[in-house]
């Protein structure tokens, strides 16, 4: 296990006698690389398209082999662009063979890129679970976080997947939305917002989804550096740590998930991942999917002052509030 010493995370959490350990595999989590057609302004990965970091197909394998033999029930394929990459489309075919739910990250502008055209009934195809970010329902909120012409793009994106049977009432063709806040503070509740989304999406585009999920910014990677150009970075992460939520603590994603990287090293959650805090073995080796047992990661998981992104107010995980 990675040495670290004690954080006022953890400190916060021996407080309360509480202990962050994984308990369980349910979810295997893959960032197949930082290439990505769009470049946010509130990117944890730092993803671009001038990024070049892609997972291999023998990697996607070791993926591959390690659900079957964990017995994980979840594949859920982030980057980027996870599209983009070349396995994307062998990760979900052989996993969805096997019986396993697989989510896509999608941002939404992947499906209009050159070359996607048939992207969205591949997904529909092979019954995958769509998530994808829209951090509002106004354009000029969505184009200042994420791009100019982002907001059109994703609403047409949303369109042809709802012309698919995504998002529609009682339809198994599952698609959810993920909201972040335009800046250093705490989402509001899920449920109200929810309810705005499914009012203004439904009157100005016609478009449907099933769940609308709320995320907590973390403090790393670009939205750090914007906080840090800012000068509100200690700001944020006062306010972060002084909204934990003990009650969220138990349901955080690392209790049950595990993230792989493009180059197959293995983490506590992808925002570990992108702190470069790998998770080890007793002789302090970085452990790798194609060797990775579930027994090597029943047991604590590596923590830092970032976690309070995802215990602060009601929580935040890939899922949205947790408590
Ligand atoms: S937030 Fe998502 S869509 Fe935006 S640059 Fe990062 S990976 Fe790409
Ligand atoms: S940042 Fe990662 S390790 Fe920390 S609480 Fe969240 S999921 Fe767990």
């Amino acid at each position: 296990m990675h040495a670290t010493a004690p954080t006022a995370f953890d400190t916060r959490l021996r407080a309360d006698g509480q202990q962050l350990t994984r308990t369980a595999v349910t979810t295997v989590q893959v960032n197949v690389g930082r290439v990505c057609n769009q470049t946010c302004r509130h990117c944890h990965v730092d993803a671009s398209p001038f990024r070049t970091e892609a997972m291999t197909r023998a990697t996607a394998d070791a993926v591959l082999a390690f659900l079957a033999r964990s017995g994980a029930d979840t594949l859920d394929i982030t980057g980027g662009a996870p599209e983009l990459n070349p396995s994307f489309r062998h990760l979900v075919t052989q996993a969805r063979a096997a019986g396993v739910h697989v989510i896509d990250r999608c941002n939404l502008t992947i499906l209009s890129e050159p070359g996607q055209d048939d992207l969205p009934a591949f997904l529909a195809d092979h019954g995958v679970h769509v998530v994808s970010s829209l951090p509002c329902y106004t354009a000029d909120n969505v184009d200042t976080q994420r791009g100019r012409g982002v907001f059109a793009r994703s609403i047409a994106g949303l369109q042809r997947l709802n012309a698919l049977g995504y998002g529609a009432p009682g339809s198994a063709l599952r698609l959810d939305l993920v909201y972040n806040p335009g800046g250093p503070f705490l989402p509001p509740a899920q449920d109200a917002l929810r309810a705005d989304y499914a009012r203004i999406l439904a009157t100005e585009h016609g478009v449907v989804f099933h769940d609308l999920l709320t995320l907590t910014n973390m403090p790393i990677a670009r939205f750090r550096a914007d906080l840090v150009h800012q000068g509100r970075l200690e700001q944020y992460e006062a306010l972060l740590a002084d909204a934990h939520n003990p009650d969220a603590v138990p349901h955080v994603m690392c209790t049950t998930l595990v993230s792989v990287g493009w180059d197959g090293r293995v983490y506590d959650c992808d925002f570990n991942q992108m702190l470069d805090l790998p998770v080890c073995g007793d002789d302090g080796v970085p452990l790798r999917i194609d060797t990775l047992q579930v027994s090597d990661l029943l047991r604590p998981v590596v923590t830092g002052d970032h976690c309070f992104g995802c215990t602060a107010g009601a929580g935040s995980s890939c899922g949205g509030a947790l408590a």
